[in-house]
């Protein structure tokens, strides 16, 4: 239902941090289904925070922001509710509900490599390898579990280049259709996660606007 804000709910709009990018190309028609849709196009718009709808008496705006930026802000109560995917949850880790999947954005974590060195094998236990990633614990974490001593090299994009100027052995990071990869030389070793995007949201808004959330989540 969309209102005119009170006075009060003026002062204390709700606030939905979008991530940037293929997520947000999923999200707006979530948000127009349920009546949400910011008041300007945040596709072209330079402005980070946008304005939306009034939903019974609440104001709304949005933050147009990276992925893993969703979760501090979410964290820290500068946004109430965001929606990230679940590669960024299960590396940052943040202190956040996630009440609903909401099934878009829908891809795996994967190690990957050029398809040569991945037809040989997975990297043997003791062995050590380079791997270009963004996701540097559950990388970590994946060699470690299986006694690949793995050097990871951070990357904040684009990981499929890494092996092919020669500076990585592996990279892991999300695959939707496998194009990119595959424009690369690059073949799918192991699937880590399948992913999808999740609301999260601020443990304390989710207390105090508990009511106006479920509202957006059962629309
Ligand atoms: P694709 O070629 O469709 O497999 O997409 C791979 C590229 O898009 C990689 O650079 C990924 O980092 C990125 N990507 C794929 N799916 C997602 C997603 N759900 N969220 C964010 N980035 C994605």
């Amino acid at each position: 239902m969309v209102n005119k804000p009170s006075e009060q709910s003026i002062d204390h709009p709700l606030t939905i941090a979008l991530s940037k990018g293929r997520i947000l190309d999923n999200t707006l028609p979530l948000l127009a289904h349920a009546g949400l849709l910011p008041v300007e196009d945040v596709n072209t718009t330079r402005k980070l925070m946008v304005d939306g709808p009034v939903v019974d008496g609440t104001p709304v705006r949005f933050l147009i922001i990276r992925a893993a930026d969703v979760c501090t802000y979410v964290e820290q109560g500068a946004a109430d509710i965001g929606i990230v995917g679940r590669d960024i949850l299960l590396e940052h880790r943040p202190h956040v509900y996630e009440p609903l999947d909401l099934k878009i954005g829908v891809c795996r974590l994967c190690v990957c490599g050029p398809k040569a060195l991945v037809e040989k094998g997975n990297p043997r236990e003791g062995s050590r390898i380079r791997v270009a990633t963004k996701y540097d614990h559950l990388a970590e974490e994946h060699f470690l579990k299986h006694g690949v001593q793995a050097e990871i090299i951070h990357l904040y994009g684009s990981m499929e280049l890494a092996p092919l100027v020669g500076m990585a052995d592996r990279i892991v990071d999300v695959v939707e259709t496998g194009n990119t990869l595959r424009a690369n030389g690059l073949v799918e070793e192991t699937t880590l996660y399948d992913i999808s995007s999740r609301l999260i949201a601020n443990p304390a808004s989710y207390a105090t606007k508990k009511s106006l959330i479920q509202t957006m989540i059962e629309k």
